[in-house]
């Protein structure tokens, strides 16, 4: 997208029916909450929102990220963080993980000694942990917090819009999803819930030449611009597949990867008050 028509994107404000929102706990603060948010799973949600936030951090703004996907938490294995990990205060407070860096993270796995048992809980119920998320933690003075919603539109991300006070969502997509109603359907989903998009993220967009350097578009080009037009969002950035990204993520270390390529959401991410 033209940088004019990025510049002409402005938000709406944030909706005024708040009446089922969550109350922060008295001690967190937080400026901005931007959850990202995809179709279907498995196309890097999880690590665009781990690299949003090492990229915010890199800026130098007080960083958290909440996991939403209670039942597929993937965040404290990003940064490996763990169940020993998580404080509590004298008061029985609750308080978020940190990073080596210094985001703060609150996840489901950080409360789970093993952190391959399963959450088999029902909606509902998973609905009130994530409130709790909210409500209970002690976050402190966050200027970004991002969260990862769980994909699709279903019972958490509609909570997660009726209940946390989001200024935004960011949608990620892979080529493949795009050619499909499913990007339409998270978006429609936001629109309805009166939640500002900022732009979309198309992931694994390309792979880059070993030889030559140069991009090659193994699911075809220009359908994210296509998209992004249609809804009339900006596209923030096109990530590339690389194995290098997934080594980070999986093993801890996103915290070291390479984050540049986020550099578009210095244009979108709405402004702390
Ligand atoms: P989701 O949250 O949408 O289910 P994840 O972020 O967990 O997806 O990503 C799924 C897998 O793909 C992970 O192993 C992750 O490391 C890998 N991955 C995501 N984005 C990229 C990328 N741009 N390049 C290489 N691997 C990636």
């Amino acid at each position: 997208m033209s940088e004019e028509k990025k510049k002409k994107h402005v938000p709406p404000p944030r909706p005024k029916n708040d009446s089922l929102k969550a109350d922060p706990h008295p001690g967190t603060h937080v400026g901005r909450l931007i959850a990202v948010v995809s179709g279907k799973g498995g196309v890097g949600k999880s690590s665009v929102t781990a690299m949003s936030a090492v990229w915010a951090r890199r800026q130098g703004y007080q960083t958290a990220i909440l996991d939403a996907d209670v039942t597929g938490p993937s965040m404290p294995r990003m940064f490996g963080l763990s169940y020993a990990d998580l404080r509590a205060d004298e008061e029985g407070n609750m308080h978020p993980a940190e990073t080596v860096t210094g985001i703060k993270v609150m996840s489901m796995n950080l409360m789970m000694k093993q952190e391959d048992a399963p959450v088999i809980w029902r909606g509902p119920v998973i609905s009130g942990v994530l409130k709790q998320f909210w409500s209970e933690v002690v976050w402190g003075n966050v200027d970004y917090m991002f969260v990862d919603m769980p994909p699709g539109t279903g019972d958490v991300p509609l909570t997660v819009f009726q209940s946390l006070p989001v200024d935004g969502i960011i949608v990620v997509t892979t080529p493949q999803d795009l050619v499909s109603m499913i990007v339409g359907k998270a978006v429609g989903m936001a629109r309805l819930m009166n939640v500002p998009i900022l732009g979309m993220i198309e992931n694994m967009s390309y792979v880059t030449c070993p030889h030559c350097g140069e991009p090659i578009y193994l699911f075809g080009q220009g359908r994210a611009e296509a998209i992004a037009e249609r809804e009339g969002v900006p596209l923030i950035a096109r990530i590339p597949m690389d194995p290098a990204l997934t080594a980070a993520c999986d093993n801890g270390q996103a915290e070291y990867a390479e984050c540049a390529f986020l550099d578009g959401l210095a244009d979108i991410l709405p402004p702390l008050s």
